[in-house]
């Protein structure tokens, strides 16, 4: 395995982390593993685990990290810098695992789409003395894998942080120096309330993608061979959306539920609908 990679040229400020260990290497993960090489002012090392033996061969093939562990209690072993980066689902085992070979001082961060989850999900597990600072850049396609990261992906977009109340600030400022390398604008914001914007800008436009997608491709042959012939450009801009990994969006939702509900309002029509029952009772037009 490679060693601590040569600085490009003696301007390049001092990396904010001396290892920066990623855990998960697809369209996020692998797109900052790229940045920190193109860089060199991320991180001075970039060691790389993934689940699968198959993206590990991939991430060795494609040359973005200087080490590349199997075992991510190996990979976090004396990085300063430790950043999730698989589905919001796996975190909870991930972070069980992990937690114990973090180096004290060490930074613990993620790439989440949701934020009260991961600080749930995550929170109580980071010993005393390693400093938890969720993250979430917003920033993305409908590709995953190590193959389709890329250098500008984050460029002008926004990276946002809900460190929970108490969080070391230098460990926070860090992170946010961290995501201004990468190109992103910066804000902090309480966790739910993040999880309630993205809800609206995000979460339910996939949402809804993903049920036309669903129920056009439920259609019988014949219809759907019409569908196809006639998509118009709305309809496959759904579709674009729609391709999006299936996996990752079932954990955001999933762990995004109560936001989503409120912005569907279901339990008000669901409301609505029994009121209108009642007034028919009323009324007695119904039994
Ligand atoms: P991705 O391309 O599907 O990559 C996921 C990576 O996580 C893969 O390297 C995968 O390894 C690894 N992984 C999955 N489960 C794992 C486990 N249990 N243990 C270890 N590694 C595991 O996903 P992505 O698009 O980069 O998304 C990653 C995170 O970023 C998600 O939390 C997502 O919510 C967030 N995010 C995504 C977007 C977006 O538009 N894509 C935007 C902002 C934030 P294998 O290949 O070996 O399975």
């Amino acid at each position: 395995m490679s060693t601590i990679r040569q600085r490009r040229s003696s301007c390049v400020p001092e990396p904010l982390f001396r290892r920066l260990a990623l855990i998960g290497v697809g369209l996020i993960g692998s797109s900052i593993a790229r940045i920190a090489r193109e860089r060199g002012d991320l991180a001075a090392e970039v060691v790389a685990t993934a689940r699968s033996a198959k993206t590990l061969d991939r991430v060795r093939e494609l040359g973005f990290a200087d080490r590349i562990e199997a075992d991510a209690a190996r990979a976090v072993t004396c990085a300063d810098c430790v950043m999730l980066c698989t589905p919001v689902g796996a975190f909870a085992e991930i972070a069980a695992g992990i937690v114990p070979h973090l180096q004290p001082g060490a930074v613990l961060t993620d790439v989440g789409s949701t934020k009260q989850s991961v600080i749930r999900d995550v929170g109580p597990l980071v010993p005393p003395g390693a400093h938890f600072v969720p993250a979430h850049p917003v920033a993305g396609t409908e590709y995953s894998g190590p193959d389709v990261g890329f250098t500008s992906l984050f460029d002008g977009r926004w990276a946002l942080l809900t460190p929970p109340p108490g969080t070391n600030e230098r460990a926070v400022a860090k992170v946010e120096e961290f995501w201004r390398r990468c190109g992103a604008m910066v804000q902090r914001m309480d966790a739910a309330h993040h999880d309630r914007a993205m809800a609206i800008v995000s979460h339910l436009p996939h949402l809804i993608a993903f049920t036309i997608c669903g129920t056009a491709n439920d259609l019988a042959a014949e219809s759907r061979q019409e569908v196809l012939r006639f998509a118009a450009s709305g309809f496959r801009d759904f579709t674009r959306i729609a391709a999006s990994d299936p996996v990752m969006w079932r954990d955001i939702f999933l762990n995004n539920r109560e936001a989503l509900l409120e912005m569907l309002e279901l339990e008000d029509h669901v409301e609505r609908g029994r009121e209108i029952r009642r007034g028919l009772v009323e009324l007695k037009w119904a039994a």
